[in-house]
């Protein structure tokens, strides 16, 4: 039993998996940025992205599975090459899927991907994008020099286009915080978010997600550079909440990766952390998402470690932000 299962039993809790809600590709580890709290290590020089043939797999089982939300993340998920096809083809699905996309805002200024304002509004392809404070400073600090600007700049054409205006053009924002502390209440942070983005640049979004750094990756890096890698952890375990148990991600979401492989979300993905119980429920440890039986699924148990801490502390964090 490891400390998190221990912290689970010691609390009466049980993680369960329910039916999958929704299905989360990371489509590649390609990105034009290389921010600091980057739980997948993306950047500009990662060769690992999905191809055509592993797009139809995944979106072949797809089609005929009731999952209501297809979640895009990576890397810079509209970098891909075949992007524009996997989203045309869940959009000529008789049954309509509701499509996130992870959006690094700065994308939509480079050279080559002015496509994307205008192809999301089509698709109605619900945004969410990393906004970590509403001061340049910060921002460049944590994401690179001139980020702030350039989503700015990207935010104000999506504005302008409809998003976070008309009902069906959602755009949500993503904080998180600039450091190894856990992010504030997310309904205050909200008010003060809206206020700073109207007042100052005219922009306007939907919600926001505060969602904790994971110690992982690129960010336990820093953190471990720092010497404040086992500080954040302690403070991860002091300030684990029972009640996020039942809210966690992994509870309804089935995690692939570029290759189609399944894991319980994108942090056991980047930690090579694949399904548990395996052997009861499958006879090939290669899981790949097309070899999944569904009706097998909430059988088998929640892998965790102990960086699940990052998803229970304070008011908890998922995809989706605080969970209580
Ligand atoms: S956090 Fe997002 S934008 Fe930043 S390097 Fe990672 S994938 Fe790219
Ligand atoms: S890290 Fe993954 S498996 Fe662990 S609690 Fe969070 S979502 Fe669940």
């Amino acid at each position: 039993m490891n400390i998190f299962e221990q912290t689970l039993s010691d609390s009466g809790q049980v993680l369960k998996r329910l039916s999958p809600e929704i299905l989360q590709i990371n489509i590649g580890k390609l990105c034009n940025l290389t921010c600091l709290h980057c739980h997948v290590n993306a950047g500009p020089k990662r060769k690992e992205i999905i191809t055509k043939e592993t797009i139809d797999k995944i979106l072949d089982w797809l089609e005929k599975t009731d999952i209501k939300t297809v979640d895009l993340t990576g890397g810079t998920p509209e970098m891909v090459p075949d992007f524009q096809y996997m989203i045309e083809r869940i959009r000529g699905f008789k049954k309509w899927r509701d499509i996130i996309t992870r959006l690094n805002a700065t994308i939509i200024n480079e050279p080559g991907y002015e496509w994307i304002p205008e192809f999301h509004k089509k698709h109605k392809i619900i945004i969410i994008a990393s906004m970590p404070c509403y001061s340049p400073d910060n921002v460049n600090e944590q994401r690179g020099e001139g980020v702030f600007d350039s989503s700015i700049k990207a935010f104000q054409r999506l504005n302008s286009l409809g998003y976070a205006q008309e009902p069906d053009l959602k755009m949500h924002f993503v904080y998180n915080p600039n450091g190894a502390f856990l992010p504030p209440s997310q309904a205050a942070l909200t008010i003060d978010y809206k206020k700073a983005m109207k007042d100052h640049f005219g922009i306007l979004f939907n919600d926001l997600y505060c969602i904790t750094n994971m110690p992982i990756s690129r960010f336990a890096s820093y953190l471990k550079r720092n010497g404040e890698l086992e500080k954040y952890y302690d403070l991860l375990v002091q300030s684990f909440n029972p009640n996020t148990v039942s809210s966690l991600m992994c509870t309804n979401t089935i995690n692939v990766s570029w290759l189609g492989e399944v894991f319980d979300c994108d942090f056991n993905q980047m930690l090579k952390l694949g399904l548990e119980d395996l052997d009861s429920s499958y006879e090939n440890k290669s899981l790949y998402l097309w070899n999944i039986d569904l009706q097998k699924w909430t059988d088998i148990a929640i892998r965790t470690a102990k960086h699940c801490f990052g998803c229970t502390a304070g008011s908890g964090s998922s995809c989706g932000g605080e969970v209580v």
